[in-house]
């Protein structure tokens, strides 16, 4: 079966979330901060090395429930810098607080974070192959708004990254087993 080019085919967890997770159309708000919160730590590093983390994240970080991450406190983020299972990186633990406060501010404004982010695009899913680019217009709007609203690691490139996570953005290669089917997939 062929597979999009940057898919280690060695790392079972990489290749399970091309195939089952990424570029598929996501509407729950836990599963947008999750993937919000994980991608701005992802700045830098490598995909891989966020995936193989994720479970501890998820532990670290109270499965990601926004409610309680927009609350924490000055213990909390110390807790959370001696935790060597996570990226231990001041900034992004900051900003991954800081992050959840103004997705909180979102959700109450449109309702939903969910509304919010495919409003971008009226709901559609835009096909666009990943290998050409790593950036685009959508990207460079949603950071721009973002950041307008006060998140933190959410460059163009991060929301690019993101876009494709969540599924506005279909980034699956033509030659890709997975290039059709995933229009007819939703989470
Ligand atoms: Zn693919």
């Amino acid at each position: 079966m062929k597979r999009c080019a940057f898919v280690n085919l060695n790392d079972p967890l990489y290749v399970a979330y091309h195939d089952k997770e990424w570029a598929v159309a996501k509407h729950d708000d836990h599963i947008l901060f999750e993937l919000l919160i994980l991608e701005s730590f992802q700045a830098g590093l490598s995909w891989e090395c966020i995936l193989k983390k994720r479970e501890n994240f998820r532990r670290a970080f109270d499965n990601f429930d926004v409610n309680i991450v927009s609350e924490y406190d000055e213990a909390k983020v110390e807790e959370l810098l001696n935790d060597a299972s996570i990226i231990r990186n001041k900034l992004k633990v900051k900003a991954s607080i800081n992050n959840a406060k103004v997705f909180k501010d979102i959700q109450l404004e449109f309702g939903s974070f969910d509304a919010y982010i495919w409003g971008f695009t009226n709901g559609q899913v835009i096909f666009e192959a990943y290998d050409i680019q790593t950036s685009s217009f959508l990207s460079d709007m949603i950071s721009k708004d973002l950041k307008n609203r006060g998140m933190k690691f959410v460059g163009t490139t991060i929301i690019y990254s993101y876009l494709q996570a969540i599924g506005i953005i279909n980034g699956h290669s033509k030659e890709c087993f997975y290039h059709i089917d995933n229009k007819k997939r939703s989470l």
